[in-house]
């Protein structure tokens, strides 16, 4: 349910990025950048994009999904580490005050574009 509202909001931005262009153009992919901490799933969430853009000018692009990992800062020690586990402690002096660095994103970063082919014989 929740990549479904994401995925809505990635095609809202993606289509007015789009609605800017001149009208013959096509999107070949659509790429994100999402943190792990998100929780999104990223089959989900493509599953979500390829139902979503159906009969839309979006339509035959690919979704690119960039996973960032959740990154660290222990405030005690100043150590950066990636943090795998819910438990967000810092893996060189075990000190609990740790400030996120990333994790959380969740952007459009680009849409890729064809020029339409014009039909002839
Ligand atoms: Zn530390």
């Amino acid at each position: 349910m929740h990549e479904l509202a994401i995925c809505r909001g990635i095609l809202d931005v993606a289509g007015a990025a789009l609605a800017e262009h001149t009208p013959r153009v096509a999107v070949s992919s659509v790429a994100v950048r999402i943190g792990r901490l998100t929780g999104i799933d990223p089959e989900c969430l493509r599953f979500y994009f390829d139902l979503l853009i159906t009969d839309t000018p979006l339509a035959g692009a690919m979704l690119r999904i960039e996973e960032v990992p959740i990154r660290g800062l222990c405030r005690a020690c100043a150590a950066e580490f990636v943090i795998e586990s819910p438990a967000f402690t810092c893996e060189t002096c075990g000190g609990s005050a740790v400030d996120l660095l990333s994790g959380q994103e969740l952007q459009v970063i680009s849409l890729e574009t064809v020029e339409e082919v014009c039909g002839g014989d």
